[in-house]
């Protein structure tokens, strides 16, 4: 088979490797890196997944772009990556009515869907360092306001050739977050709290990143310094697995034939997990409307409806705060291939000069093609929240229910074979707002407030979210923001 190079979206790095660019993370010229072509997927090939198991069919559909990595390699990362570490499979799709399913993504050990890239990203990452002859081993330096800093422990704990520091603004995250980061086993990781809040733990990261005197001292340790973001190759490409695998768990159940369009509904922030669902569709799956469904922060759905991105807008505080975000990433992509990397780097520099961009008309139309976006108000939200469980009995976290409320409005107005609208957290992850949505009595203690809403929906609380209030407390140091750098080298 011919080898799939990776580009730039700015088109000006040489071409590389895959395990080149998922060592990088960014290429050298600030763009993201990006097959030169997409692999296809027949029909043939699809029924030809039909009977196997999630690693298996994950291993088969990473090989068509991880050229570098052979299929044995494959298999063995994505058997490791999603096992018993996810309850009871990798994914569950939920009929929720007639001509809507709900896919879930949070089975993982944080209960939130970072886990399906984050899980096996770091095998990816230290078989790169292998495959490029990289003499150093990788450090990955993470800041987190919460979720995304657990999600990485757990995905880079005991991973070969890699360790992983983890800063967390001391009093910037949740109880249950910081009870989370605390207890992380694994013998690569290190927590540690700083006084300040989540921008002074991302600007410490960064100035880290840009010391050339701590590369050195790093180096001479044996390491270097990478990070673990949502803009790596390796993350996105293990989520466009699901969508595939949850076409072929359709059909496998009757509920689609194979061929029928599925119409997807994403609740987005960066744009990975949708842009993953339009590579799918781009391989050939049979995937219809592509809807994009937003909070408050709205700059996606403005610029779906206008062909104008601008940031330049209020930020809104959201009870879905993953998707609390202006800039949305991974929308470079998408940009790339509908514009090509010239006029993408143009919008880009307008970006990060004016704020905004508008996309030229034939862009526009590309991307109007396959998209659709909607937003939904924080009232709204929490409605969906309680009708859904008061309609169908199952329990939406925030971010699933902006998504839910965004595809019944599209099915409106539009016929639709089916909608699958993806589920991107576990309702005992945002539990205080569940409470709320419900009128369920709420205190501020967030282990009484999960017994709470389990008590009165009759549902349970996940394992992994309950445990860490038992578990062994294992990172207790808190420390001054300018110290981050020794603490790095410690
Ligand atoms: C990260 C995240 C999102 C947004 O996903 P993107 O890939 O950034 O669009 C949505 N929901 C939850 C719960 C998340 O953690």
């Amino acid at each position: 088979m011919e080898h799939i190079h990776y580009i730039s979206s700015r088109g000006k790095s040489a071409p590389v490797k895959a395990s080149e660019a998922i060592l990088r993370g960014i290429a050298p010229d600030g763009g993201l890196y990006l097959p030169e072509r997409l692999p296809t997927l027949t029909t043939e090939d699809l029924f030809a997944l039909l009977p196997l198991s999630y690693p298996e069919r994950a291993a088969k559909i990473l090989s068509l772009y991880l050229t570098d990595y052979t299929e044995e390699e494959l298999l063995a990362d994505c058997k490791a990556a999603y096992s018993e570490r996810f309850v009871p499979a990798p994914t569950g799709i939920h009929a929720l009515r007639e001509g809507v399913s709900v896919l879930e993504l949070w089975h993982g050990p944080t209960c939130a869907f970072k886990d399906m890239a984050l899980q096996i990203m770091p095998r990816l990452l230290s078989r790169a360092l292998e495959k490029t002859g990289e003499a150093l081993d990788a450090l990955i330096l993470v800041a987190t306001s919460g979720d995304t800093g657990k999600a990485a422990l757990e995905g880079f704990r005991d991973v070969p050739r890699t360790s992983i520091r983890v800063f967390y603004p001391v009093d910037g995250v949740s109880r249950t977050q910081k009870q989370q980061m605390a207890t992380q086993e694994g013998e690569n990781v290190a927590v540690t709290a700083i006084y300040g809040n989540f921008d002074d733990a991302q600007s410490g990261v960064k100035q880290i990143f840009a010391d050339s005197a701590m590369k050195e001292a790093l180096a001479a340790q044996g390491k270097f310094l990478s990070s673990a973001n949502s803009i790596n190759w390796g993350r996105l490409a293990p989520q466009i697995v699901y969508y595939v695998s949850a076409y072929c768990d359709l059909v496998n159940t009757g509920t689609i034939q194979m061929g029928n369009t599925l119409d997807i509904t994403v609740p987005t922030g960066n744009f990975g997990n949708i842009l993953a669902a339009w590579l799918a569709k781009g391989m050939g799956v049979p995937l219809g409307k592509l809807v994009c469904a937003s909070n408050s922060n709205n700059v996606l759905t403005d610029f779906l409806s206008t062909g104008t991105y601008d940031r330049n807008r209020p930020f809104h505080t959201t009870v879905s705060p993953s998707m609390d975000i202006l800039i949305s990433s991974n929308l470079e992509r998408l940009l790339y291939f509908a514009a090509g990397a010239e006029r993408c780097a143009v919008y880009m520099k307008a970006l990060s000069t004016e704020g905004k961009y508008t996309v030229d008309a034939d862009v526009f139309e590309i991307i109007r093609r396959d998209f659709d976006g909607d937003y939904c108000s924080e009232e709204a939200c929490l409605d969906r929240i309680a009708s859904t469980f008061a309609n169908y009995n199952y329990l939406l976290d925030p971010h699933t229910a902006v998504a839910v409320t965004a595809a019944e409005r599209y099915l409106c107005g539009n016929e639709s074979d089916h909608m699958l609208v993806v589920s991107t957290a576990s309702p005992y992850k945002f539990t205080p707002a569940v409470a709320k949505a419900l009128g369920i009595p709420a205190t501020d203690d967030e282990q009484e407030c999960m017994n709470a809403v389990a008590a009165a929906t009759g549902t349970t609380p996940l394992e992994p979210l309950t445990a860490v209030f038992t578990k062994e407390i294992r990172f207790t140091k808190v420390i001054d923001k300018a110290d981050m750098a020794k603490d790095v080298l410690s």
